[in-house]
């Protein structure tokens, strides 16, 4: 620690409730440590009460910015100077670059999840994608894969409070993006799996699969996937979820957990912050080598 931090390191923060269990600052510590960074990052307990004063204290005390989780990725934004674009589609924050005292805002999720696709090779532009979850999530894997040019997304919801929101989203996506999106009550479990039939890649966004409906599914019948696609859940712990052996049952070829999106929005935010890669594949190794 003598050795790391001096007068001259720079602050980056997370503020969330709760944050303790989070991955977050193990990861960019160990990355600026690997690419000789005077950087640190600390995780701070704050909710939306204290969220003005915590967005004030980057300003005042200089940090080069801040993460930013649940609950305060939508109340972050008024207290902001600047909107990236797609930051203002989704409608969430979850980067805060410090430019002089200008504030502006980001989400890395949605490019966190098509940069994860990408690194195993896979191009997913021009097809499908059926889409579980209107959530944070959600709602930034649907925009930012419509951004890049995914042709067509069938989101299938609940009718939750976030139903509005999926509405919300497909409305965006077709007024904004040459990519079309539907909008389908999940409870209609035919068209659910005719829309996944006819889908190069299924993801679900949902959170089922993780505590505390570890063990569950949306899909529990394997020949509603095809061998040649991509499913692809967005938790990662457990790493191995219920979603991902119904796939593997059904032999399909690429099956993932939310790892490698975890990784890629935080190279995304380490690269607002620094201006530099993050050495992913060391952090992956690092972090992520386990049989959890
Ligand atoms: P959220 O609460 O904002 O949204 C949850 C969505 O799932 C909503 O659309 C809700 O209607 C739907 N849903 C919830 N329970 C359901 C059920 N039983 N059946 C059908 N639909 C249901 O949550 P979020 O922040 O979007 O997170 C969702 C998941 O994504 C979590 O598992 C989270 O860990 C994961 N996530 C992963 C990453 C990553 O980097 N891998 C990043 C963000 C979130």
């Amino acid at each position: 620690m003598k050795d790391r931090i001096d007068g001259h390191t720079i602050l980056i923060g997370l503020m969330a409730y709760p944050i303790r269990h989070s991955m977050s600052p193990t990861m960019h510590n160990s990355a600026f440590v690997k690419l000789g960074l005077n950087y640190a990052y600390l995780a701070f307990e704050v909710e939306n009460d204290q969220l003005p004063d915590a967005i004030q204290g980057i300003r005042a005390l200089r940090l080069r910015g801040s993460n930013i989780s649940m609950p305060n990725k939508q109340k972050v934004i008024p207290l902001l100077d600047k909107l990236d674009p797609v930051a203002e589609m989704v409608g969430a924050v979850n980067t805060v670059v410090n430019d002089d005292g200008v504030l502006t805002g980001y989400t890395t999720d949605g490019t966190g999840f098509m940069k994860s696709l990408q690194d195993e090779d896979l191009n997913i532009i021009g097809r499908k994608m059926t889409l579980a979850g209107a959530g944070g999530a959600g709602t930034a894997i649907a925009i930012q894969a419509a951004m890049d040019g995914v042709k067509e997304i069938s989101i299938f919801n609940r009718k939750d409070d976030q139903w509005e929101n999926a509405l919300r989203n497909a409305k965006i996506i077709n007024e904004k993006t040459d990519c079309k999106a539907n909008v389908f009550d999940i409870a209609d479990q035919e068209t659910f799996k005719k829309e996944i039939a006819d889908s190069y890649i299924y993801c679900d966004s949902t959170g089922v699969g993780m505590k505390p409906l570890e063990g569950k599914s949306l899909i529990n019948d394997p020949s509603i996937f095809h061998k040649d696609m991509i499913v692809y859940d967005t938790v990662y712990a457990p790493r191995t979820t219920k979603l991902m052996e119904v796939a593997e049952e059904a032999n399909v070829e690429h099956v993932f957990n939310g790892l490698g999106m975890m990784l890629e929005q935080g190279a995304e935010a380490f690269k607002l912050w620094t201006g530099k890669e993050m050495p992913v594949d060391y952090i992956r190794e690092l972090l992520f080598n386990d049989d959890k």
